[in-house]
């Protein structure tokens, strides 16, 4: 039976065969002595060993499988399985920030915490942790962004960058938001409440939506640094924001696609 899942990783098959290449996607390939296959038109050449090898570590990547156990399942070293996944995380990073243009219409803001070793603390000012911003178009897609402070000031700097002026704000009513008034219309819900506004159906549930998916595949990394977090923070960005595509095909595209800037 083909599921839709197994059908995602056809998208692979061409280029395992050597029958594609995996640089430009012309399909005039020959083969070279000590399998290697060569490209006609971008005269690209890869070891077929190694192309079939980092087709399988991108499946694992997106699958999701963390490094250490890919390595111990494919039978590799562990630093093999890393450096995929470090450069796939990088061309994501950029790729999140360059595709990332300004919201507008209706608009979700809110901040999370992230990481740390005690459980519990939560809210703002919990110590050791990493915050973000969330901006969120609503049926569109997400921006993050990891940030230092929650003064107003602070907020209304990443809001004026990220977002149209003239937009509809839902934010809780932290008092951050305040001057948001001023630059388009500011819906506030009160937590403490309900997370719909009964009254008048104010809610921030998609950016909650999408804390709650961030802290899911997160939980699966188990323990992400808060140096390396940045760059998980965007893959999982990425993830969300074309969560309908075919994830795999798009990440064999940017691993060998993708020229470092
Ligand atoms: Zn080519």
């Amino acid at each position: 039976m083909v599921t839709a899942k197994s059908s995602h990783f056809s998208c692979a098959a061409n280029f395992s065969r050597g029958r594609k290449c995996v640089f430009c996607g012309s399909f005039k390939l020959y083969r070279t002595a000590r399998r290697y296959v060569k490209c006609q038109r971008c005269q690209r050449q890869k070891s077929l060993t190694q192309l079939r090898r980092e087709l399988e570590i991108i499946k694992g990547f997106y699958q999701q499988v963390p490094a250490y156990r890919l390595a111990s399942d494919l039978k590799l070293d562990q630093k093999t399985v890393s450096r995929v996944y470090q450069h796939l995380r990088e061309c994501l990073y950029h790729t999140a920030e360059l595709e990332a243009g300004r919201l507008r219409g209706e608009i979700e803001l809110d901040e999370a915490y992230f990481g740390g070793r005690r459980k519990g603390k939560r809210g703002r000012g919990a110590a050791g942790k990493s915050l973000v911003f969330g901006l969120l178009e609503r049926k569109e897609h997400v921006y993050t962004r990891v940030i230092e402070g929650v003064s107003a000031p602070e907020l209304m700097q990443h809001i004026k960058e990220k977002t149209r002026k003239g937009s509809v704000y839902y934010t809780d009513s932290f008092r951050g938001y305040q001057s948001l008034k001023r630059y388009g219309r500011h819906h506030q819900v009160n937590h403490s409440k309900s997370y719909v506004d009964k009254k008048t159906k104010n809610h921030i549930n998609w950016i909650e939506g999408f804390w709650s998916y961030a802290k899911h595949i997160l939980y699966n990394y188990r323990g992400v640094s808060k140096y390396h977090f940045p760059m998980y923070l965007k893959e999982i960005e990425y993830r969300f924001n074309h969560r309908g595509e075919n994830l795999y095909k798009q990440f064999i595209k940017l691993y060998f696609g993708y020229d470092s800037p």
